[in-house]
């Protein structure tokens, strides 16, 4: 039986679209929201597409997919959110657009309601202080593909309540992820070490020690990882990468979080990685 039977979730972009499809497999009714309703809509017909895929290779029936799809609800804005218990925001990765929404939250969903931020780095404390009641502000960092990955890292805010992580825990089982927990530094766990990884990748192809397929290769099988880290970084999204890597140099002062040159050229000409088709990679 789940604890939460109603959630919200910020942001239909490549990971909204996977918590909400997440919740709704988990029985738990969605409200999906991004900067508009066409947008949220969308959203929810990406979600359609990659579970009419799942049926195309017979791992899920059209009464799966559809049972899922009708506890997905596109909304129109956080205005539009008023009764949901727990509240998700996994919207761009830019601390002034979180904090603008939390504002928001604060003021459209019930005093109860848990405000959780899936946040790749940002300071789960600085997000909170945008909110009159601090204590129900958590992190909840979910891993891409949210459908996938079984990890959630939960990270509790210099204010955030015991009966807040708790219940963020018990959604957390509710949702069949495995938790990890984080104390609030920038990138958490995770990130701080997968980051500057990718970012050396990039360094490394800068400066011409390697082509973009070598390093790739070279680190796949020579560390028996899944895929290289420029391929990682491209379905990631460079612009989340480089936000990222900002937050990090920025929190922790320490200049070996330098964001790499190329990876800042590359997302100033809008080669955001699979998202766009272009990256360190080119996609079909
Ligand atoms: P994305 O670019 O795919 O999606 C972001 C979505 O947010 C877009 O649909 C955009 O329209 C929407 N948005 C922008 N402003 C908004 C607003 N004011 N209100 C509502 N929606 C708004 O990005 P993503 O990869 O889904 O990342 C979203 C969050 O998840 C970021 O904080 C990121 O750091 C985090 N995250 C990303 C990954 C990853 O691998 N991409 C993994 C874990 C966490």
């Amino acid at each position: 039986m789940n604890t939460i039977k109603t959630i919200a979730v910020i942001g239909a972009g490549q990971m909204g679209r996977g918590i909400a499809q997440v919740a709704a497999q988990s029985d738990i009714e969605v409200k999906l929201t991004d900067i508009d309703l066409t947008a949220a809509v969308r959203g929810k017909e990406a979600i359609a597409k990659g579970l009419n895929r799942l049926i195309a290779k017979e791992k899920i029936t059209e009464v799966v997919r559809d049972g899922i799809l009708e506890k997905i609800s596109p909304v129109d804005g956080i205005p539009s959110l008023t009764g949901v218990e727990f509240v998700i925001e996994a919207a761009t990765e830019n601390e002034d657009l979180k904090r603008k929404i939390f504002v928001q939250l604060d003021e459209a969903v019930g005093p109860d309601a848990i405000l959780a931020s899936n946040t790749s780095s940002i300071s789960i404390t600085r997000i909170a202080s945008a909110v009159s009641n601090p204590e129900r502000v958590v992190g909840m960092h979910f891993m891409n593909p949210v459908p996938i990955m079984k990890l959630i890292e939960v990270i509790r805010g210099v204010s955030t309540s015991d009966d807040v992580y708790q219940k963020t825990l018990a959604l957390s089982a509710d949702l069949n992820k495995v938790t990890v927990s984080s104390m609030d530094y920038a990138g958490f766990i995770v990130n701080r070490i997968l980051m500057p990884m990718l970012n050396e990748a990039a360094l490394a192809l800068m400066e011409g020690v390697a082509t973009a397929e070598d390093i790739d290769t070279a680190m796949k099988l020579g560390t028996n990882q899944p895929m290289g880290p420029l391929t990682l970084a491209d379905f990631i999204g460079l612009d989340t990468c480089l936000s990222i890597m900002q937050v990090l140099h920025d929190d922790l002062g320490d200049p070996k979080y330098r964001p790499c040159p190329l990876l800042k050229r590359l997302v100033e000409a809008g080669r955001l990685g699979r998202k766009t088709g272009q990256g360190f990679h080119t996609y079909g």
